[in-house]
């Protein structure tokens, strides 16, 4: 009798992994067929500046959706993985590029200045050889300057070959581009990397802000990150930021930037320029 039960066991998980198969080969196909027909769309989400009395809006992260008609056909954390699974994720990862800088330069000349935009980067696209070109060219063709394009990493993407990774990120530095470590606190964190690494922000994961301030470990833990990012020099950005106490919290101990659903989830670009508008009196004074 229990070997039946283990038998059946064993078929109920290798027909689970079989649907996981199927789900994730169909999510591989049509999102070949999504990238080929334009069916993806880049969202933004503005990113705070607590550094001055006045909360500003200086940036964005431009974040991949897949909708049809408004409809989410797949999530992020669906399809990313399996993107990032295959070399798809390289092809998506050039169309994410080239979206963003196309827009930096489509609001410049529609005169919203002083608005970068961050886009995330897969640990594969990193260590791509046509990265570095790629992006140099999308650069020199859309003009985007010094600090208008920003990168996200996570700590995944320069564990595997430390020493190359910095080099492809000076490289990125040289063009103006600044790098942010995503994610912070999730991966490994070896203080030995970070410190050698060239980046000028951390952001910190967002399971470490959900429970600010009352939740004693989690207060203690982001303590200590600012403490450490500022004996490294680096600015922190909180990620996830959904409550005013948060916010307070986060201001109250030198935290440089906030991002998060207390002020605007990530919105299509026409959206995102009309809330820019209602938060930013100057950005419509500059047109
Ligand atoms: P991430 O880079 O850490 O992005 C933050 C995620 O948190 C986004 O989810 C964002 O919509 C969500 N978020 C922002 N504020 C809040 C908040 O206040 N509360 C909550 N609960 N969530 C918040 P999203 O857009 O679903 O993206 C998930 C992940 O997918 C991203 O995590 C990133 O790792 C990946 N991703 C998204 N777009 C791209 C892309 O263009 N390229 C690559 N390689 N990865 C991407
Ligand atoms: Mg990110
Ligand atoms: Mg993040
Ligand atoms: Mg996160």
């Amino acid at each position: 009798q229990a070997k039946d039960s283990g038998r059946a066991q064993v078929r109920f998980y290798s027909s689970e992994l079989n649907e996981l198969r199927k789900k994730q080969q169909q999510i591989e196909d049509k999102l070949k067929e999504a990238i080929r027909q334009d069916g993806l769309q880049l969202h933004f989400q503005p990113k705070a500046d607590l550094t001055g009395d006045d909360i500003c809006f200086t940036s964005a992260e431009a974040l991949i959706r897949w909708q049809n008609q408004g409809q989410t056909v797949f999530y992020p954390d669906e399809f990313i993985p399996v993107a990032e699974r295959t070399n798809l994720i390289c092809e998506l990862g050039y169309w994410v590029i080239r979206r963003a800088c196309l827009q930096i330069s489509q609001w410049k000349q529609a005169g919203y200045k002083g608005v970068s935009i961050a886009v995330n980067l897969s640990p594969k696209q990193l260590s791509d050889q046509g990265l570095f070109p790629f992006i140099q060219r999308q650069i020199e063709e859309n003009g985007i300057e010094q600090g208008e394009l920003e990168l996200e990493i996570t700590e995944y993407a320069v564990v595997e070959d430390f020493l190359e990774s910095v080099s492809r990120l000076n490289n990125l530095k040289q063009l103006g581009i600044s790098v942010t470590m995503d994610d912070f606190g999730t991966g490994y964190s070896s203080l030995n990397y970070l410190k050698k690494l060239p980046i000028e922000t951390m952001k910190i994961d967002r399971s470490f802000i959900s429970r600010l301030p009352a939740a004693p470990e989690d207060s203690a833990i982001v303590i200590a990150i600012f403490a450490m990012a500022k004996a490294l020099n680096l600015k922190v950005v909180a990620e996830g930021v959904e409550t005013q106490e948060q916010l307070d919290f986060l201001r109250q101990h030198g935290c440089h930037m906030a991002q998060g659903y207390l002020f605007s989830p990530a919105l299509p670009s026409g959206e995102f320029i009309h809330w820019l508008e209602n938060h930013r009196p100057d950005i419509s004074e500059a047109r």
